[in-house]
């Protein structure tokens, strides 16, 4: 990957990180382009309308949110936060789904109001429905289930354990009956929506997923009498492989095994929407951070870096389940020479956990180096972690290579820092 070789050389040299902003998140634009066009591609299929969306919670950055509507996908959205940003991208209103499971009646009321996609995530949410709707509204309206298959390999990230706390459990004493039974008593719902978890879990479990969705609606449609489930929205979930640049499994091939494991689902009845998050974006974003300083320790060499917990929570606080790689640069932002040490990867907080990789071998570490943390553009420049109140730091999106630069997001400033603190 000469390129990403590249762009990391460029925000040295450009003084994007440097000794006043020692880290900096780098997105690359083209690949984000390209990611949406595999996407698109992946699961088109002649008579069948699919409406791809994107997991907001991934990458919460407005300029990311209107790129992606430029390339036809729009946004899924779980709090008022994320609905004001696709709506400050000018995402169309009928590219957005609203998702949150603790949605308040006045969101809910919002959500008619512009029109935006609604998934329920319970009988109770559905009974808040029942008072908001009104003859004229337009805003698509589904129930979240969930189809209980079972967890992947992190259990914070399966959402279709026994005992998830997402949607209403298919498989618990009656439930299935009861969500045919919502249906049947309201004519206005028209999608069922499942989510089986992000990262970790297998394709085929989540197709399994998908495929219980699809026989819930085939099961309403029959006792309607009616095509009343219209939509089929099947989350998101498509895993990264963190350690290596293999870009597998592809869409193309989890829409394979969807069209094996529910060949109905394609057959034209039904629309589709997914909400990807992950593996649209994770490739395509850097953390670039200088050594501050190198050090030694019980015999363990350790970098001091701009970049821990702050910017790599998950990474942090679950490394086995969040690892990441690791690429060691000289201080002109080149890969740096010399043989293999074993040396930890320690950020800026004033906590001894702090560190985004341990013992892992890399040519030895210098003040003034710099460290990059690749695949990091879903889910880290959005998780920011106010520990230490460290700042936010900037955001550069790249085009091209050689690479321009263009900021999606300043960083975060001290004056603002203290005003948010209640200075
Ligand atoms: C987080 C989430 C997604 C996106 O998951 P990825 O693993 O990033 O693709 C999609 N849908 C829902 C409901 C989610 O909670």
């Amino acid at each position: 990957m000469s390129q990403r070789a590249n762009a990391l050389r460029a925000a040295v040299e450009q003084g994007l990180v440097g000794p006043e902003r020692p880290v900096a998140g780098l997105l690359d634009l083209d690949g984000i382009r390209a990611s949406a066009a595999a996407l698109r591609d992946g699961f088109a299929t002649p008579g069948v309308e699919v409406t791809h969306t994107f997991a907001v919670k991934a990458a919460s950055l407005v300029p990311v949110l209107r790129l992606l509507a430029e390339e036809g996908i729009g946004a899924e959205v779980a709090s008022p936060g994320e609905l004001a940003l696709a709506r400050a991208a000018g995402v169309p209103p009928d590219r957005v789904v609203l998702d949150s499971p603790a949605k308040t009646p006045a969101e809910l009321a919002e959500a008619l109001a512009l029109g935006v996609a609604v998934n329920a995530d319970n009988f109770q949410e559905l009974a808040r429905l029942d008072r908001l709707v009104r003859p004229g509204t337009t805003a698509p309206l589904g129930l979240r289930v969930n189809p209980q298959v079972g967890g992947g390999t992190i259990g914070a990230m399966s959402t279709a354990t026994a005992t998830s706390k997402f949607g209403v459990a298919l498989r618990d004493e009656g439930a299935a009956d009861r969500v045919v039974r919502a249906f049947l008593d309201r004519p206005w719902l028209t999608r069922l929506h499942t989510h089986t978890g992000s990262q970790g879990v297998p394709l085929d479990l989540m197709a399994a997923g998908v495929r219980a969705a699809y026989e819930l609606a085939e099961r309403i449609n029959h006792e309607a009498g009616r095509q009343q489930v219209r939509v089929i929205d099947i989350g998101g979930g498509l895993p990264v492989d963190f350690t290596s640049d293999d870009a597998r499994p592809t869409f193309a091939e989890y829409a394979s095994v969807l069209r094996a494991t529910a060949p109905g689902l394609f057959d034209g009845r039904y629309g589709l929407v997914t909400e990807f998050g992950r593996a649209l974006l994770a490739r395509h974003g850097t953390v670039l951070a200088r050594v501050e300083y190198a050090k030694s320790a019980g015999g363990r060499a350790i970098a001091v870096t701009h970049a821990g917990v702050q910017v790599a929570t998950r990474t942090v606080f679950a490394p086995g389940a969040w690892p990441l790689r690791v690429l060691a640069l000289d201080g002109k932002g080149r890969p740096k020479q010399g043989d293999p040490v074993l040396q930890d990867i320690a950020g800026p907080c004033c906590f001894a956990g702090d560190l985004v990789a341990s013992a892992r071998a890399l040519p030895l570490l210098e003040e003034g180096d710099h460290v990059a943390l690749l695949d990091t553009g879903a889910y880290y420049f959005s998780t920011h972690f106010a520990y230490n109140s460290l700042l936010r730091p900037a955001v550069h999106g790249h085009t091209g290579d050689p690479p321009r630069f263009r900021t999606l997001r300043r960083a975060q400033t001290l004056a603002e820092l203290v005003t948010e603190s209640g200075g």
